[in-house]
């Protein structure tokens, strides 16, 4: 038998991946400057998870210091993002550029 089996590991928040889609969600409603189709959308959340150290809580327990490390893990997140951003508007993943020629 596995952990999964024994355990309920859907407990196991990834607070990372939590706050990097609620700050790429805001960043679409705000900003018009960027192609949001699946394929780049998908490309800046990979991107930006992979270029911040992920940061597991279980769902039982709130952050154990006051959320200092979340503050920081929000500005390794923001820094990511601009990265991101930049990296899908040089080289985007679609294959068809006729929607985003509005962004030009
Ligand atoms: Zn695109």
């Amino acid at each position: 038998m596995g952990l999964e089996d024994k355990y309920d590991l859907e407990k196991l928040r990834n607070r990372t991946m939590e706050l990097v889609l609620k700050k790429i969600e805001k960043l679409m409603e705000e900003r018009d400057d960027f192609c949001k189709c699946e394929n780049c959308i998908l490309d800046l959340v990979a991107y930006t998870l992979n270029h911040v150290k992920p940061f597991y809580m279980t769902s039982l327990l709130g952050p154990l210091d006051g959320g200092k490390k979340e503050k920081r893990i929000e500005l390794e997140i923001d820094l990511a993002i601009k990265g991101g951003l930049k990296r899908i508007k040089e080289h985007p993943h679609h294959e068809d550029n006729k929607n985003i020629s509005k962004y030009d």
